[in-house]
């Protein structure tokens, strides 16, 4: 079974790794480098993107994840995790950085605050199969995809909210949550066609 990571600096780790371990991963929860060099992907979780931000470059860890990304580790970002793997936020707080490795621009917060949370049903072509159930919880938006990035479910009206560049995925909502496993399915399949 590959191996992979869930960066366990802040968020919502636990879902993750029973999503992977659901699947049948061998998980490690990644808090230092030395964790981060034994697995074949990482999962970034949802959570408060400034948070994982600053305790990742505390950890030592922005440096070592950004070469990962540059490397082709497979990524899977949710939420915060989406916001840490995108080339540019719209509305970061100050000095907020990200690892970057997608081609889009994210704004934080796009659907408001906690009580503006919301479930719907996605349709997701490349997944097959039913709908998405997804849940938007203080959700980002991919507001602009660039030309490396392609989306991958868009909201009724069109704006995305899952894209995927190479080995890089990520979603604006949580399937950890929701309990669809298709995205870390997909995740895993990448891991193991490039381990
Ligand atoms: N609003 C959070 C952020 O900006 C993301 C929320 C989430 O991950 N559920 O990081």
């Amino acid at each position: 079974a590959p191996r992979v990571g869930v960066l366990a600096l802040q968020g919502d780790v636990r879902e993750h790794a029973r999503a992977l371990d659901t699947l049948g991963a061998r998980v490690t929860l990644v808090r230092r480098a030395a964790e981060l060099a034994e697995v074949d992907g990482l999962v970034l979780p949802g959570g408060e993107s400034s948070v994982i931000d600053k305790l990742a470059r505390a950890f030592e860890l922005q440096g070592p994840i950004r070469q990962a990304i540059a490397d082709g580790m497979p990524v899977y970002g949710t939420c915060a995790g989406l916001i840490l793997l995108a080339d540019r936020i719209a509305d970061g707080i100050a000095g907020q950085q990200t690892f970057g490795g997608l081609d889009v621009t994210v704004r934080r917060n796009a659907f408001g605050g906690q009580v503006e949370s919301f479930e719907t049903d996605l349709d997701v072509a490349e997944l097959g199969g039913p709908p998405v159930h997804a849940a938007f919880i203080r959700a980002p938006l991919v507001e602009e995809v660039g030309r490396a990035a392609r989306p991958l479910a868009a909201l009724a009206d069109g704006r995305v909210v899952a894209v995927e560049q190479g080995a890089l995925l990520g979603t604006a909502f949580h399937p950890e949550v929701t309990g669809d496993i298709r995205f870390h399915e997909r995740f895993l399949a990448r891991v193991a066609s490039v381990s």
